[in-house]
């Protein structure tokens, strides 16, 4: 990202910046940016915006504590609107919700790389702290037999028409083919490529 591209004048001075959770790719705010802000903003490593309401520079988190800490930047196409992606101390929405978006407008299935961070977190914790921890300690052997016996559940409950119970064993699948993921240090990004490149040979 280059700053000197930005034309301040054509947004009037005032520059849309759309923050994204890095980790989760939820989009949590949309605020503005001054070149002061800005200035500020890659200063600190925090987001700083410019409020309309306040009228002066607002660092989000001066009072609640949950600031927003860049991760990356990058400026849109032509130069006039900014997506900040950052980790977020806490809820970003004052009205305590983790996104100010928050009616149920985005896909769960992001859920799965918060779960990943777990899962990976849970690799080098003591192995009596969870049972995630046990599966690692257990090795990739274990992990590897127990992907099978999930499955094999899976078949089970497919053929009975007994939606928790199958919801439950697809979720036990999906949980334990992750964990034999970062067992192996593969990532699911890995397994999209996969995927992708498939896809493209049959388009
Ligand atoms: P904070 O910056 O989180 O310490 O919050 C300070 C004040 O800024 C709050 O009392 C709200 O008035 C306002 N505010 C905080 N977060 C948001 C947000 N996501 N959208 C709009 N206003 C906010
Ligand atoms: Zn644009
Ligand atoms: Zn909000
Ligand atoms: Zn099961």
């Amino acid at each position: 990202m280059n700053i000197q591209d930005i034309n301040f004048e054509k947004v009037n001075g005032l520059l849309p910046v759309i923050i994204q959770d890095v980790q989760t790719a939820k989009v949590l705010m949309l605020g503005y940016m001054n070149e002061e802000a800005l200035e500020k903003t890659l200063a600190t490593g925090q987001v700083t915006f410019f409020s309309r309401t306040k009228n002066r520079l607002w660092t989000k988190g001066e009072t609640s504590g949950n600031f927003l800490l860049v991760d990356n930047m990058q400026l849109d196409c032509d130069q006039d609107t900014l997506l900040i992606q950052v980790n977020p101390v806490g809820p970003v929405c004052h009205k305590g919700d983790d996104t100010c978006f928050a009616q149920e407008n985005s896909s769960k299935t992001f859920f799965i790389d918060t779960l990943r961070a777990v899962i990976a977190a849970r690799k080098t914790a003591s192995p009596e702290s969870s049972y995630t921890s046990s599966l690692f300690h257990k090795g990739i052997n274990k992990i590897a037999q127990k992907v099978g016996e999930e499955a094999v559940e899976i078949v089970i409950e497919a053929k009975d028409d007994n939606k928790e119970l199958f919801l439950g064993e697809a979720a036990d699948l999906l949980f334990h083919y992750l964990v034999l993921l970062e067992a192996k240090e593969y990532s699911l990004d890995e397994v999209m490529e996969v995927l992708i490149a498939r896809h493209g040979k049959k388009a």
